[in-house]
């Protein structure tokens, strides 16, 4: 079945209670019991059922199968945003002492994050541009994880997911992948190599711009070694399905960041459409990148443009699509407010993977925060323009763009 069919086909996508079409909203808390011993066999996980939706509910669960199915993974465990994918899921499997490997130019977020991690005992060593090499060379007998982002944002670097996991599996350490910038429909990290695929579901699978929420999904075929992952020693019977077990029945559901039953279900319907709107996004974001490419006095990053360094990565891991990011840089900051402020359809807003258009200048928002080398690293300047391209018409976009980049001469 190809991508758009199992959306709408596939074998976790009908099963409904009552043969609804699609899965209903359960806005519940709670679930009620004919009797205290059917709701006793529940909470010992010997009946299958809902008793309280911190810990699990159909809507949620219907998210996570589809969200699953689509990645290929073992099981998904859906959580309140993407921040809360990603710490919960760095939690499960460090403790205090232990050591993560990362990239550099991640999401600022993940890198405040690693910063927080520090404080618990939890040390995150950068390594610039995240390859096998460098991860080689890190590699110590405390590292529990390598943490990467597989399309970065915005600085559109790519990692080598085979070559990474390969390194990463001789030395007995998982690859966590966050895929929130590619999507299940341009890249398949699990079948890559990576261990766990981590995404900010708020952005391009609910892409609706309704909803902030973050899954993980594991592969469940990485073999911890016990001695080492002493985080997951007490799910030692459970194998390769230790992390999932953790993550379920202990360490996500004790951090309590669940997502909610409504935001499950519109990320639910929002991600029918991902496969539509990835291919109209990616074709639009092709089609302004080669437009702004042709102006002399703007310097634009997208994957596809032959001249972009990951640019062999497009066919090698992104199935021939550039993804829906790109950035361009406009000569001086001024310049670049100019530019966005004259925009008819881009939206001025931080986000990105809406289907709306959004553009914004990074350097004074995200990275306001950050010093100039952190965010130099993650490719923003003090002229870069981030764009986040929507299914508009693209006549309308290069236009729209050409204009405004006209209007910031005069
Ligand atoms: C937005 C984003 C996150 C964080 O997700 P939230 O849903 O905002 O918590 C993490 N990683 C990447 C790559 C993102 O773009």
């Amino acid at each position: 079945m190809e991508f758009n069919t199992k959306l709408l086909h596939g074998k976790t996508a009908s099963g409904y209670g009552q043969r609804e079409l699609l899965p209903p909203i359960s806005q519940v808390t709670a679930f009620q019991y004919e009797s205290m011993e059917e709701l006793e066999k529940v909470f010992a996980h010997k009946s299958m059922g809902y008793a309280y939706t911190r810990i699990g509910n159909p809507t949620i669960g219907a998210f996570e199968a589809k969200i699953n199915e689509l990645e290929g993974g073992a099981g998904a465990v859906c959580t309140s945003s993407g921040m809360s994918a990603i710490s919960t899921a760095l939690l499960a499997v460090c403790s205090s002492g232990d050591e993560i490997i990362a990239g550099n130019g991640l999401y600022g977020g993940t890198i405040d994050l690693f910063h927080d991690l520090e404080k618990l005992g939890i040390h995150t060593v950068f390594a610039g541009q995240l390859t096998g090499e460098r991860v080689k060379e890190l590699i110590t007998d405390r590292t529990r994880v390598i943490f990467g982002e597989l399309i970065s944002n915005p600085s559109l670097t790519v990692i080598d997911i085979p070559e990474l996991s390969s390194v990463a599996h001789e030395a007995g350490i998982p690859l966590f992948v966050d895929s929130t910038t590619a999507t299940p429909y341009i890249a398949r990290p699990l079948s890559l190599g990576a261990d766990v695929v981590i995404h900010s579901t708020s952005k391009y699978i609910n892409g609706g711009g309704n909803s902030i929420g973050g899954v993980i999904v594991d592969g469940g075929k990485f073999a911890w070694n016990f001695d080492k992952h002493t985080a997951l020693s007490d799910f030692k019977k459970y194998g390769r399905m230790a992390l999932l077990c953790r993550l379920r029945t202990d360490i996500w559901e004790n951090l309590g960041g669940c997502m909610a039953p409504i935001n499950a279900y519109l990320s639910y319907i929002g991600a029918d459409t991902l496969g539509l709107r990835m291919e109209r996004i990616c074709e639009n974001a092709y089609a302004l990148a080669n437009a702004l490419d042709k102006e002399e006095d703007i310097e634009v990053n997208y994957l596809t443009l032959p001249s972009h360094p990951f640019h062999e990565y497009v066919e090698k891991e992104l199935n021939g699509y550039g993804g829906g990011i790109l950035t361009f840089r406009a000569g001086t900051k001024e310049r670049a407010y100019k530019i966005i402020n004259s925009l008819k359809y881009a939206f001025i807003a931080s986000n990105i993977g809406d289907l709306r258009t959004l553009v914004i200048h990074p350097a004074s928002t995200l990275y306001i925060h950050s010093g100039k080398e952190e965010a130099e690293a993650a490719g923003v300047y003090e002229d870069t323009i981030r764009v986040s391209i929507g299914i508009e018409n693209k006549e309308d976009l290069i236009e729209d763009f050409l204009n405004a980049i006209r209007q910031s001469r005069e």
